[in-house]
């Protein structure tokens, strides 16, 4: 089930001053930053509420990021939503006709599994699901 908006992802040129201008909009420092190998990225999340904005600089000049700046320049990237439940969220919209980018989640930033749905089966928007990771504690983080 899709519970609520959990971040929307902004693609930006340089991480660094996009985090002035966000600090600035915001009120608030970013109170993560982050880089994902996998995805050649370097992330900054911000706290709005219940919601959070999470900025994207790619670190190599194929990095889908840097890919989607030369293509269509800084701006929004993804909405993600919260899921309960990643596997079960895949296989209904697997079963309704929507394409995954991937066909098991895969590891993202801020503790989370994540799948990326693809933008064509979405009116254009690339929507990424994600599931909280619970450490060994039990404890549910993010
Ligand atoms: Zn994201």
């Amino acid at each position: 089930m899709i519970r609520k908006i959990e971040h929307l992802g902004i693609a930006v040129k340089n991480i660094e001053s996009a985090n002035k201008v966000y600090e600035a909009l915001l009120g608030s420092a970013p109170y993560k930053q982050e880089s994902v190998e996998s995805e050649s990225v370097i992330t900054s999340f911000f706290k709005t509420g219940e919601s959070k904005i999470e900025l994207l600089e790619g670190t190599t000049a194929d990095s889908p990021i840097s890919k989607y700046i030369e293509k269509r320049g800084e701006g929004l990237h993804h909405v993600a939503f919260d899921v309960d439940d990643i596997v079960a969220e895949m296989e209904k919209l697997k079963k309704m006709g929507f394409t995954l980018l991937s066909d098991v989640p895969k590891r993202g930033a801020d503790n989370k599994l994540i799948c990326f749905v693809h933008p064509k089966s979405t009116n254009g928007v690339l929507v990424e699901l994600c599931q909280s990771q619970r450490d060994p504690s039990g404890e549910i983080k993010g």
